[in-house]
């Protein structure tokens, strides 16, 4: 029996409407703390290039730590295995921006998605890279199929002034030795991605290459191997969203990544990519409406990984 999506995404725009209002917004960066709080979109794209969307799934938003899963994939594609010399893979438990484990675990981040390995990355990608900034927005013009994709400079001006604790994770990374360019020049580049703006239908277009085993759909150069993606898909699963990884699991149960401007994206290999927004958090720093709205959807669909 064909599943009716559209039917699931207006249902699940019903069955969200009663958590309108809770949760907070990222207001540690006061550039996104502006964001009018009660929207909500999702854009549901199959790989067989159907597409289904409901509210504000067109309007663009701060895509935060959802351009780590870009830069990871990005350094893999260049360094391959040598990445997992400098970052782990395993869970954190901790805040995504936690400074304690670091010090503890000597400058090895737990693994990319943190903010302490996406630094790290970043690093990577200074030292890979001819012109940092530009290719970086170039891979992910080319994941999205768009050129018009841009860094909005007003949040990433907001998170160079108030980033203190980003600066003290770069800083202690760099006194273990773990980062190798300038720690302004690694933050510049890390905020300046952390603050690309897309909306719901980019974002579900760029994360593609993950639920194609590493293939841009239409093209037939892989960027990933078919081992890379499927590694790349396991960290989303284990770390996409730091401490509440476990809840979204085994609430939702797909690979995903969220950010604290509220989005979230999520895949089934070979079947959909999905990505929702709403920008009220929960203490975590994860959409509640955006993690409802996914429960639900693999709930009503039964399209859960598991
Ligand atoms: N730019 C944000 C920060 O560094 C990203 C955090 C996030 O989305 N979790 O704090």
């Amino acid at each position: 029996m064909s599943i009716d999506y559209q039917r699931i995404l207006d249902e699940i725009v019903e069955e969200t409407a009663f958590l309108k209002g809770k949760g907070k917004i990222a207001d540690y960066i006061p550039e996104l703390a502006k964001v009018v709080p009660g929207q909500f979109g999702i854009y549901l794209r199959m790989m067989d290039g159907t597409a289904y969307h409901t509210g504000d799934a067109f309007t663009r938003f701060s895509i935060q730590s959802i351009s780590k899963v870009f830069a990871l994939s990005l350094a893999v594609s260049l360094l391959g295995e040598k990445v997992w010399q400098r970052v782990g893979v395993e869970p954190s438990g901790t805040a995504f921006n936690s400074l304690l484990q670091l010090e503890y675990e000597k400058g090895i981040p737990r693994n990319p998605f943190i903010n302490a390995g996406a630094l790290v990355v970043v690093d990577m990608l200074i030292s890979e890279l001819s012109h940092p900034k530009e290719d970086l927005m170039e891979y992910i013009r080319m994941l999205a199929g768009k050129q018009e994709i841009y860094i909005n400079e007003r949040v990433a001006d907001s998170e160079k002034q108030f980033g203190y604790r980003n600066a003290a994770v770069a800083n202690l990374l760099k006194d273990f030795g773990n980062i190798n360019n300038r720690v302004e020049e690694v933050l510049d580049l890390y905020y300046d991605m952390c603050s690309i703006d897309m909306n719901c239908e980019e974002l579900s277009q760029s994360f593609r290459i993950f639920a194609n085993h590493g293939k841009v759909p239409g093209t037939d150069k892989p960027i990933l191997t078919p081992s890379q993606t499927k590694r790349q898909n396991a960290l989303m699963q284990s770390c996409g969203f730091y401490d509440e990884s476990g809840e979204f699991t085994f609430t939702v149960g797909l690979p995903g990544k969220s950010g604290v401007g509220g989005g979230i994206v999520a895949l089934f290999p070979e079947k959909f990519t999905i990505a929702v927004w709403s920008p009220l958090l929960n203490e975590k720093g994860n959409s509640i409406m955006g993690m409802k709205a996914l429960e639900l959807f693999t709930t009503k669909s039964g399209l859960s990984i598991f």
